[in-house]
């Protein structure tokens, strides 16, 4: 290893950029090297889900080109450059042929969206939306058209469903689950969020999957397991993401639902560090913006000398359907304790509290979700 070799950062998202920031706040002439699949643009991807309600173009969702990003970062960064390979021995990143040599590696290089393999001859109206560039191509698809069918009722299927409903567009969500959210929300704040999305519009075709996508005239007819059938302009494929562990799994790197690392963000590899949508932090997948923020801030510290720890607090997840505001803060998995529910209309306040009364965990929705900061104070941090 070289002693001039660089800290390379792989992957330009939230992760990687946030990292990039927070060791700048404290060495501004180290060198670091970004290298990026995509075109290196800084934008919120939060933001993804919300360019009708803004009235904002994919374009003006986007925070700086990655030519300011160089200058703004005193880094060096390479765009549309696809990392194949991590040779661990020789510390040592492959780009096909190439090798890049670095000090210490961060694979801060994200989660792949899940395709289903669906038959049928409609395939070319399928949109899975995880980046900018997803969103450019699926922004000028939509373009013009009417119809827009949601394949998942997690989060980011019902945020598009509220954001499409804003920007007048007729939407149907096809789930298998009975509700929306299953894996996040309680079922009573879920169905609060489900009734105001009906409420709003969004045909909901629920505990069925999607079968056949057929191309039909200029948009598509989409078979359901339950033999109904739904005709849309394009479908948009919300079912999950996973970490993407292959190319560090290829490497000899401990891989399990993502890339184990410790809460240090170190992975099983001497100098290679992982965070964000691509890592297991202690146990912990967390495909959220403040998990990965509080990973920055420590990893910048340990990349600099001083070995820090992270320590996750609570972690709400705010879920951005404007016709019902949620908040939602799952109890650890396997807690001892009860769902204490109120309800009134779609306005829903959930606690999970254990035997001695500590709330352990929460849902608010509608006019409730305004308390989510009192009550993640309540809440015992993740790391005590
Ligand atoms: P990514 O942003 O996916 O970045 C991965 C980077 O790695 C990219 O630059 C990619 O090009 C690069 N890359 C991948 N493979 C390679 C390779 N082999 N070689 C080189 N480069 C590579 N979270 C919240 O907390 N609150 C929200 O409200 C919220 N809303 C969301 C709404 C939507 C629509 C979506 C999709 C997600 C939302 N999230 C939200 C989740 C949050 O945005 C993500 O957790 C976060 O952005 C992940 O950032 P990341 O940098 O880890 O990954």
């Amino acid at each position: 290893m070289s002693a001039e070799a660089p800290i390379v950062i792989v992957g330009t998202g939230l992760s990687g950029f946030s990292l990039a920031r927070e060791i700048r706040k404290q060495d501004k002439e180290v060198p670091i090297l970004m290298v990026t699949a995509d075109d290196g643009f800084s934008y919120s991807k939060p933001m993804l889900s919300t360019g009708f309600t803004k009235g904002k173009e994919a374009d003006e969702l986007a925070q700086a080109t990655a030519a300011t990003m160089v200058e703004q970062l005193n880094i060096d960064l390479r765009v549309h450059t696809t990392v194949t390979g991590i040779d661990t021995a020789a510390h040592q990143l492959c780009i096909g042929e190439e090798r890049l040599t670095y000090s210490k590696l961060v694979l801060a290089w994200g989660a792949d969206v899940i395709r289903l393999p669906i038959e049928g001859t409609g395939q070319e109206h399928v949109f899975s939306i995880n980046d900018l560039m997803d969103y450019r191509v699926f922004r000028k698809a939509v373009e013009g058209k009417k119809r827009v069918a949601i394949m998942g009722a997690g989060l980011i299927g019902c945020e598009f469903a509220n954001d499409l409903r804003n920007g007048d567009y007729e939407v149907d969500i096809i789930a298998p689950s009975d509700t929306v959210m299953p894996g996040l929300l309680p079922k009573v704040a879920a169905d609060a969020v489900k009734d105001a999305l009906a409420e709003a519009g969004v045909a909901f075709h629920l505990e069925t999957v999607v079968d056949r996508i057929d191309q039909d005239g200029d948009g598509v007819n989409l078979i359901l397991a339950n033999g109904e059938q739904v005709s849309a302009d394009l479908v948009v494929s919300a079912v999950g993401l996973r970490p993407r562990t292959s190319l560090a799994a290829g490497a000899g790197l401990q891989v399990n639902r993502g890339i184990v690392v410790n809460r240090a963000l170190e992975t099983s590899a001497e100098d290679v560090y992982a965070l964000g949508d691509c890592a297991e932090v202690d146990g912990h997948v967390l495909l959220y913006v403040l998990p990965l923020m509080a990973c920055s801030r420590a990893l910048a510290k340990t990349l600099l000398g001083e070995r820090v720890e992270v320590a996750y607090g609570t972690m709400p997840v705010m879920v951005k359907t404007p016709c019902c505001p949620t908040a939602v803060c799952p109890p650890p998995q396997g807690a001892e304790g009860d769902w204490q529910v109120e309800r009134d209309g779609n306005n829903v306040r959930a606690l999970f509290k254990d035997g001695d009364g500590q709330v352990l965990g929460f849902a608010v929705t509608g006019d409730y979700a305004m308390e989510k900061q009192a009550l993640a104070k309540e809440v015992p941090p993740i790391h005590s």
